[in-house]
């Protein structure tokens, strides 16, 4: 993968030259004069410029807490209660002014109230009557917190070749006869791919499968990220580094765009896929926080931990189970069986 390219002043993907004076995007089709690319460059140094003042202006309203317990580490606003670490429930939190840069790219600001939150989550309890008590109890549903969980959101480009040999058949009847013309085909597919917005969860204290059962969030809600976002929630820093997560990106793009451009030659039988080519040319991967509301529950041996999409209100996770209360319901069936098993009986004789 080229690190050191220009990226399209439209669309971002990666630039090739087209002449001594001219560039040319192979995704978007547009091309661009070195003039263009360099104001478009000095126009994002610019704006970076900009964002990094408005970074550091707010940045000394907010504190760091680090659970040395699990390594997680959240930021928050500086009036925000840090009673305990939100994803193992260490009550031994360190605390300190933010020092360093904390800069997401953009933020999808939460959309279901804490209210809200707490009302799906007893309309939830009504039909779950194992539950145990514990969870049910006004207190512990209005402990729930939200939390600005980081993600890296992938903008991917590839360039595309397979080869292949193909066959068409085609059957007809002259008198007695049946006659069947059978045409092969050399085929070659060539294309640039552009993937937009592909999410990976950069948090290593979240568990990935649970993460992506919480999707789909809506991109079109992205906001620049602002400090007051944070009063009353907190955002964790991301432990999950771009690098880390650049494999699994990859892997997904390659199945995808192996899959699109075998799909292209589906119209021909006895397919045999002699070459396949697919080159990331590049990732872009960029710091975005997602909303979610989190409950954690401890409840006998266990802690349990219930999620809600801060943005759709889609809830996943796992839940409590009173076993006394399994057992108390099972005791009851059984008694019911038997009696029905009686009067059965009784009717039968
Ligand atoms: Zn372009
Ligand atoms: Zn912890």
């Amino acid at each position: 993968m080229e690190e050191n390219y220009h990226p399209c002043p439209n669309c971002k993907a990666p630039l090739e030259q087209h002449s001594q004076k001219e560039w040319k995007c192979q995704f978007c089709t547009q091309t661009f004069t070195e003039e263009e690319i360099l104001q478009d460059q000095q126009k994002r140094i610019e704006e970076e410029q900009q964002r990094q003042k408005r970074i550091k202006k707010d940045q000394s309203r907010k504190k760091i807490c680090h659970c040395p317990e699990c390594g997680a580490e959240l930021i928050t606003d500086i009036d925000t209660e840090v009673c305990s670490c939100i994803f193992c429930g260490n009550k031994i939190i360190e605390e300190k002014p933010l020092k360093e840069s904390f800069e997401p790219w953009k933020v999808i600001p939460f959309r279901v109230s804490r209210e809200q939150a707490v009302d799906s989550l007893r309309k939830m309890c009504r039909k779950k009557p194992f539950l145990p008590g514990c969870f049910k109890e006004k207190a512990h549903l209005e402990s729930l917190t939200g939390v600005y969980v980081p993600f890296w959101l992938n903008d991917c480009y590839a360039n595309t070749s397979v080869k292949a040999r193909g066959e068409k058949s085609s059957t007809w009847k002259e008198g007695d006869c049946t006659y069947t013309k059978t045409d092969r085909y050399d085929l070659t597919r060539e294309g640039a791919l552009a993937y937009r917005l592909l999410p990976t969860d950069a948090s290593a204290q979240l568990d990935d499968s649970m993460m992506d059962a919480l999707e789909p969030f809506d991109y079109g809600d992205l906001q620049e990220f602002r400090s007051d976002y944070l009063k009353g929630f907190f955002a964790q820093k991301y432990d999950v580094t771009q690098e880390d997560c650049k494999e699994r990106i990859q892997r997904r793009v390659e199945e995808s765009a192996g899959e699109q451009i075998r799909s292209s030659c589906k119209d021909f039988e006895n397919l045999d896929i002699t070459s396949e080519r697919i080159d990331l040319l590049k990732i872009n991967s960029r710091h975005v926080m997602m909303p979610v509301w989190l409950l954690r529950t401890c409840y006998k041996e266990g802690c349990y931990l219930l999620m809600i999409n801060g943005q759709t209100g889609k809830m996943v996770g796992d839940l409590p189970l009173c076993k006394g209360k399994v057992l108390a319901f099972t005791a009851i069936l059984a008694v019911m069986l038997t009696l029905l098993g009686t009067i059965g009986g009784i009717w039968l004789c």
